[in-house]
């Protein structure tokens, strides 16, 4: 087994990271930047009520259900967490994510702060990163730029933004995304310095241990 800090394989059970940020932060180009660039790692594909916007497709960057569907799944108890943003269902599938970690995947999941909240209370060991926008000027200028939305749903959309901001602190991680690639090289940067952490290296290092009590002169 390789002791390659870039591979997450060699380490048992997987590493689960919360990745949340303020819509318009461009966290989902960064994430999937990011997965692409590092091994064993998977981007967790979220349960959504909501619509599928032009240009998405089902089971790529959502599994669309209808709500009533969601709601079912809800009461089976089926998701992770899940949370009510902007009047859309979304949610993280349990066994999916489970699945995952019980073959040695890390997994990234790009949740907003509630269910960030919760996924933190359901698995102890989970490693929080915040991406914030520079400003609340950039921000806006992200959002007007990209959005067809109506000036109510933008104000909303804002003061959400507001809201996730302050919760920075309860992350472990904190990134400010003023240009994309430096963005990517932290967020990287943080997975690879998690995987070489003591609890995450102690069975390769036992292993290598034991080969030299083996073989190694008395
Ligand atoms: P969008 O509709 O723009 O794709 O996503 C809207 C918001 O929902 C984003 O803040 C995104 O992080 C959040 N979101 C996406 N999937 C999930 C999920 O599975 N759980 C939670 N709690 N939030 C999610």
């Amino acid at each position: 087994m390789s002791n390659n800090p870039s591979t997450g394989s060699a380490r048992g059970r997987g590493q689960l990271f919360v990745v949340s940020a303020p819509s318009g932060t461009g966290k989902t180009t960064v994430v999937e930047r990011l997965v692409q660039t590092v091994s064993d790692l998977v981007l967790s594909r979220s349960y959504t009520s909501r619509q599928t916007r032009e240009g998405e497709s089902n089971g790529v960057d959502y599994n669309f259900v209808t709500r009533s569907r969601f709601e079912e799944m809800i009461a089976a108890e089926e998701f992770l967490e899940w949370a009510d943003v902007f009047g859309n269902l979304y949610g993280t599938c349990a066994s999916d994510t489970e699945r995952d970690l019980a073959q040695g995947q890390d997994v990234v999941l790009v949740i907003d702060v509630q269910g960030a909240r919760q996924v933190r209370q359901r698995y102890r060991d989970t490693v929080g990163i915040f991406v914030m926008p520079p400003s609340f000027d950039v921000l806006e200028q992200r959002l007007r730029g990209r959005s067809k939305d109506a000036e109510d749903a933008m104000q909303r959309r804002l003061r959400t933004a507001r809201n996730e901001v302050a919760a920075f602190s309860e992350y472990d991680y904190v990134i400010v995304n003023d240009e994309l690639e430096a963005c990517v090289d932290r967020l990287r940067a943080i997975v690879l310095a998690e995987r070489a952490r003591l609890k995450s290296v102690q069975a390769e290092a036992e292993r290598i241990v034991d080969s030299f009590n083996e073989r190694a002169p008395q």
